[in-house]
C-alpha cells in the first residue's frame, strides 16, 4: 500500500463523521472522527508553523490519551518521523533515545513534563516540547487547534519516508531504534486486516500502550481505520479495564497473556458483566493453550485467537482469523497473512530447511521487514540477510495445515545436559498448579556449572504454604526428567515489558 500512513489510517474519517473514534475510558471525553481528521490537521499545521520539518523526528512521550493519535498522524502529516516512548521512562531513558533517534521535537503530557524537560537537557536540547492538554499551562498542542496556518504541503514518499520510528521492547539487550516506512505500516494493516479487521460499530478497549508497535497497530491504525471506537485506558488496572468493559460494551479484545492470565484466574471477573465481548486475541508473548481454554471458557468466549509478530515486522506475520478461531488448533499463533513468505530453518545450520512439525528458527521475508535499526548497520545485517530474509530469533514448528506454533526465543532456551528446555513451556505448566499465581523460568547455573531450570515463583494469596518441594513434585510428575525445574525462588511479582513479556535478564540477574 503506497500511501502515508495518516492517509492510509483516516482516508475514510470524515465519512464515519459524528461516530466516536476515540473515548476516554477514565472521564468519558469523546473526540468523533470529524475531529479527529479536522485536528490533526490543524495540529500538523501548527507543528509546522513551529517551524517542524520533514524528516524531522517528534518525540511521543504519553501514556495512551484520546490525543494520542492525532499527535501521531499530525506529526506524520507534516512530514516528521514519530518515535514513541514509554510514558514510564526515566529521563535518562528517554535522553538516551532522544539521542539515538535525533528527536528535536517532543509532545508530552502536563504530568510526564518535568521529566521530559529534564531529558531534553541531558540530551542536549530540543527545538521545543509541547504537551497534550491544559493542565500545566505549558505550550499545549491544543493551542494549535486555532492555528489558521496553512496545511503543510509534504511530499512524502510512502517507500522510503520513515514513518515511526518504535524501540523494541528491549527483553534480550538494549532496545534498538526500528525503522518502519510508511508503506511497510499501512502495507501489514492491510495485510492483516481481512483476517482481524474491526467493523465499524465495533467497540475496541485500548490498555496496551500505543507506544509499542502491537498497540500502536492494534489498538490505534487498525481499528481508526474502520470506523470502530476505541475506548482508551493508560494503564492496566484489572478492575478498571473489567468496568469498561461492562460499560463501554466492549465488542473485541486485544491483549497480552498476563491479561489473559488475569481474566481466567482473578475473582474479580466473576463481578462484570462482560457479555459484549465477541473475541479475544492475545499477541506479544508466548500464551500457553491451557491458559487460553481457561479464559475463553469461563468468559465464554470463542477460543482466544493469537497472532505474532515483532516490532522489526510492521508488526505482524501471523494471525488466527477471526472466523477461523474455532477450527484453529489450541495454541497456534495462526497462519502466515499474505504476501510474506517463511522458512523454518535448522538452529545448527541456517541454509537446512525443516520438515512439518520440526522446530526451527523462523525466517521471514514481506513487504513488512524494517527498513533497518536507525544507526546500526551492523545489527541490520546481523538480522537481516542478503537475501532478505529476517532472523526472527524466534523457534517455531508449522503442522501440516500450515499453523505455526512458537516454541520461545533461541536465546532463552535452556540447555540442560545437552537437551533444550522451552522456559515458556515450563511456565505455562507452572500456571496451572491452583496455588501458583505467576510464574517465570530462566537458566540458571548450578554450582557443577551446568545450566539448569530456575523457577521464580509467585504463590496465590490462598496459598501461602506453597513448598518448593511441592512445587518441583508437580512439573516432575508432568515433564520428562532433563525438562525439570531445578531451583525455586518465591518472589511477589514477575517482573515484565510493558508488552506483557517476562524481563528473563532482570531475573537471571537474580538468579
Ligand atoms: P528486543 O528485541 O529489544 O529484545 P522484543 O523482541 O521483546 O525486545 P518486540 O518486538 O516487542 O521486542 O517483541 C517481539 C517478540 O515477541 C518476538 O520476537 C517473539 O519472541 C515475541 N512474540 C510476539 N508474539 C508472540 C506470540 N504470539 N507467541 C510467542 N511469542 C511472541
Ligand atoms: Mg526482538
Amino acid at each position: 500500500v503506497e500511501l502515508p500512513i495518516h492517509e492510509a489510517v483516516l482516508g475514510r474519517a470524515a465519512e464515519f463523521g459524528d461516530t466516536p473514534a476515540l473515548i476516554d475510558g477514565t472521564d468519558g471525553t469523546t473526540l468523533t472522527y470529524e475531529q479527529l481528521d479536522r485536528f490533526h490537521r490543524r495540529v500538523a499545521a501548527g507543528l509546522a508553523e513551529a517551524g517542524l520539518r520533514k524528516g524531522d523526528v517528534l518525540a511521543l512521550h504519553s501514556p495512551n490519551t484520546i490525543a494520542f493519535p492525532t499527535v501521531f498522524y499530525a506529526a506524520t502529516r507534516a512530514g516528521a518521523a514519530v518515535t514513541t516512548v514509554h510514558p514510564l521512562a526515566t529521563a535518562e531513558e528517554f535522553a538516551k533515545q532522544l539521542k539515538d533517534s535525533a528527536a528535536r521535537w517532543i509532545v508530552t503530557v502536563s504530568p510526564l513534563l518535568e521529566t521530559a524537560r529534564r531529558a531534553a537537557e541531558l540530551a542536549g536540547g530540543v527545538e521545543e516540547i509541547f504537551v497534550c492538554d491544559s493542565a500545566s499551562g505549558h505550550r499545549s498542542v491544543l493551542d494549535m487547534l486555532a492555528s489558521t496556518a496553512p496545511e503543510p504541503e509534504v511530499e512524502i514518499d510512502p517507500v522510503e519516508d520513515v514513518a515511526a520510528l518504535p524501540y523494541s521492547s528491549g527483553t534480550t539487550g538494549v532496545p534498538k531504534g526500528v525503522m518502519l516506512t510508511h508503506r511497510q505500516i499501512a502495507t501489514n494493516l492491510a495485510q492483516l486486516e481481512p483476517l482481524v479487521g474491526a467493523e465499524p460499530g465495533e467497540r475496541i478497549l485500548a490498555v496496551l500502550p500505543f507506544f509499542h508497535i502491537y498497540g500502536l497497530t492494534a489498538l490505534m491504525n487498525a481499528p481508526l481505520r474502520h470506523g470502530a471506537t476505541v475506548v482508551v485506558l493508560p494503564r492496566f488496572d484489572l478492575e478498571t479495564f473489567l468496568a469498561a468493559i461492562q460499560n463501554h460494551r466492549i465488542t473485541g479484545l486485544y491483549v497480552a497473556p498476563p491479561i489473559v492470565l488475569a481474566l481466567a484466574k482473578h475473582p474479580a471477573v466473576a463481578q462484570y458483566d462482560l457479555s459484549s465481548l465477541k473475541y479475544l486475541l492475545s499477541a506479544a508473548a508466548p500464551l500457553d493453550a491451557r491458559l487460553a481454554a481457561a479464559c475463553s471458557q469461563r468468559l465464554g468466549l470463542p477460543p482466544v485467537g493469537q497472532a505474532y509478530g515483532m516490532t522489526e515486522l510492521s508488526p505482524g506475520t501471523h494471525v488466527v482469523p477471526l472466523d477461523a478461531m474455532h477450527d484453529a488448533p489450541a495454541g497456534t499463533v495462526g497462519k502466515l497473512i499474505a504476501g510474506t513468505e517463511m522458512r523454518v530453518v535448522s538452529l545448527d545450520d541456517p541454509d537446512k530447511d525443516l520438515d512439518v512439525g520440526e522446530p526451527g528458527e523462523i525466517l521471514i521475508r514481506g513487504p513488512q521487514v524494517m527498513k533497518g535499526y536507525l544507526g546500526r548497520p551492523d545489527a541490520t545485517a546481523a538480522m537481516i540477510d542478503a537475501d532478505g530474509w529476517l532472523h526472527t530469533g524466534d523457534v517455531g514448528h508449522v503442522d501440516a495445515d500450515g499453523w505455526l506454533f512458537v516454541v520461545d526465543r533461541v536465546k532463552e532456551l535452556i540447555k540442560y545436559k545437552g537437551f533444550q528446555v522451552a522456559p515458556a513451556e515450563l511456565e505455562a505448566l507452572l500456571l496451572t498448579h491452583p496455588g501458583i499465581a505467576d510464574a517465570a523460568v530462566v537458566g540458571a547455573y548450578n554450582d557443577e556449572g551446568n545450566e539448569i531450570p530456575h523457577a521464580f515463583v509467585v504463590r496465590q494469596p490462598t496459598a501461602a504454604d506453597l513448598t518448593e518441594q511441592e512445587i518441583m513434585l508437580y512439573v516432575g510428575e508432568r515433564v520428562a526428567p532433563y525438562k525439570r525445574v531445578r531451583r525455586i525462588t518465591f518472589i511477589e511479582g514477575v517482573p515484565r515489558a510493558a508488552s506483557g513479556k517476562i524481563l528473563r535478564r532482570e531475573l537471571r540477574n537474580l538468579a
